[in-house]
């Protein structure tokens, strides 16, 4: 027997949605009727509308219009981890009058923001130079 699984049109772009994706993600998509995309954006601009911060602390940082999310040792990998390279990152926060640079090499690469959401998630930091 083959489980139902319904398909509807995304409320916020031309793509489809369906709520047979895994861990619960499926059931909030198909709540809110938006597509596996624009459900994973808006968790990224709850970040923003959050202080850049995740409901764990994580720092989101938006560096030139690409979305990472950094964490801390005992935070553990972000829940729904995506590419984490092995580099040392050097980054600073725009709105840091001081200017401190950040160093780290737990940064989860998210992706490129979307054109209509740029507006409402602009850059929040600066990659620093190599030392
Ligand atoms: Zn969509």
């Amino acid at each position: 027997m083959t489980a139902q699984s319904a398909v509807f049109q995304c409320k916020l772009c031309p793509n489809n949605g369906t709520d047979r994706h895994f861990r619960g993600v499926g059931a909030r998509m198909a709540a809110y009727r938006v597509c596996y995309s624009c459900d994973f954006w808006l968790m990224c601009l709850g970040y923003a509308m959050l202080g850049d911060q995740d409901p764990d602390g994580r720092r989101a940082l938006r560096i030139d219009g690409v979305h990472y999310l950094s964490w801390t040792e005992e935070q553990g990998f972000p829940p729904e981890i995506g590419y984490v390279g092995d580099e040392e990152s050097r980054y600073v926060l725009l709105d840091d009058p001081a200017g401190t640079v950040h160093v780290t090499r737990r940064l989860w690469l998210m992706g490129t923001i979307p054109d209509a959401l740029r507006d409402r998630m602009p850059d929040n930091a600066i990659f620093a130079p190599p030392s």
